[in-house]
């Protein structure tokens, strides 16, 4: 229910969908599949295209995987998914660039016959998405909330400690919940005076990260230093994901200044990396294997003619409740690294 609230506009619409997708009447087995990717802003982006590939290949299906591209991101990917339903794909998986922007989309591909699932990203404003499979947003601003207080008290015993605030793109349905979830931690120890953000700037709108690029929080880090911490130490950052989170250690670095306590997400090689070398505090595990793993598993139940299996009905994305399969994100620092990544041959021998 946490993250129902967390979604900015959204409506308390009784559930009368849940569970039930459009067609549940199966599909051929070696049918399209569709998989419309965002831009990638992130490694995690990177990985699931090759994953959704092999995933869906393995189960016999034909994949087509599409990113939208660097620039004119929204319209491309509008046009994929047109594609796709012209191509014939009984599925298509969505990490939405623009959550608001894919109502004509998903509604030509319900009126093809087609299942739509929104995949890490919801959809918003519209009847024509099915399903919804993601980590648990509002639990990732939690935890890095609480990754950030932990971090400060480490840091030095007793506050008031100076902090500033990022989130993530505001296109980005993700965006505002991860925001949310961390003030639901951070605001009681801004009213209580333990946290001061000196800039002032705590509004999502203030705090934002156009198309979530580095390049933007960098210099909005930059700025926040000279205006703010020309005489003063800034003890903490909240950084909505590890790319924003390098960006802002590069820029505290530049000024030469003591690294603060940056939080982040995903689990990016780079800033596990940085975590054991001791600068950014901390992380995210959202293991992009799962995640796949479970969009398919959602893929192969509708094929058949099952429903498939859902977790949570919180996520109201303006016209409905969007039934969810929400998988529990962990928190790493470099104490429990070693723990959170051992059956990931990729990032486990960082931590050695
Ligand atoms: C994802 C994050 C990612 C961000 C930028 C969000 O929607 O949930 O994992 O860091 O997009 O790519």
């Amino acid at each position: 229910a946490v993250a129902l609230m967390a979604l900015s506009g959204c409506s308390t619409r009784a559930p009368d969908s849940a569970g039930a997708g459009t067609t549940e009447s199966g599909f051929p087995a070696d049918s399209v599949i569709g998989v419309a990717l965002p831009s990638k802003t992130s490694e995690n982006w990177v990985l699931a295209g090759g994953l959704f590939e092999d995933g869906l290949a393995e189960a016999g299906f034909e994949a087509d995987v599409q990113y939208a591209g660097a620039s004119t991101t929204v319209k491309d990917q509008q046009d994929q998914i047109s594609a796709m339903i012209t191509n014939g794909a009984k599925a298509i998986i969505i990490g939405a660039q623009d959550g608001a922007q894919l109502g004509t989309q998903v509604k030509d591909a319900h009126d093809a016959g087609a299942i739509v699932i929104a995949y890490d990203r919801l959809i918003l404003n519209t009847d024509n998405v099915d399903y919804y499979v993601a980590f648990d947003n509002f639990k990732v601003g939690q935890l890095q909330g609480q990754a950030l207080l932990d971090g400060l008290a480490a840091k030095k015993p007793e506050g008031p400690y100076n902090i500033e605030l990022f989130s993530g793109n505001s296109a980005d349905a993700n965006a505002p919940v991860f925001f949310n979830g961390a003030m639901d931690v951070l605001q009681p120890k801004i009213d209580d005076g333990t946290l001061v953000v000196a800039s002032g700037q705590t509004d999502i709108k203030q705090t934002a990260t156009a198309d979530w690029k580095a390049e933007n929080a960098q210099s909005r880090m930059d700025s926040l230093l000279t205006s703010t911490y020309g005489d003063k130490e800034i003890d903490g950052v909240l950084s909505p994901n590890d790319t924003l989170a390098r960006a802002i250690i590069t820029s505290v670095k530049a000024a030469g200044k003591p690294i603060p306590v940056v939080t982040g997400q995903d689990s990016e090689v780079e800033s596990v990396k940085s975590i054991m070398a001791g600068e950014q505090y901390s992380t995210i595990n959202k293991d992009t294997r799962l995640l796949v793993t479970q969009a398919i598993d959602m893929v192969k139940a509708l094929q058949v003619g099952d429903t498939p299996e859902t977790n949570d009905d919180s996520y109201d994305n303006g016209n409905k409740i969007v039934p969810a399969y929400l998988i529990p994100p962990v928190i790493v620092t470099k104490a429990n690294a070693a723990e959170a990544y051992a059956d990931d041959p990729k990032l486990a021998p960082l931590t050695e």
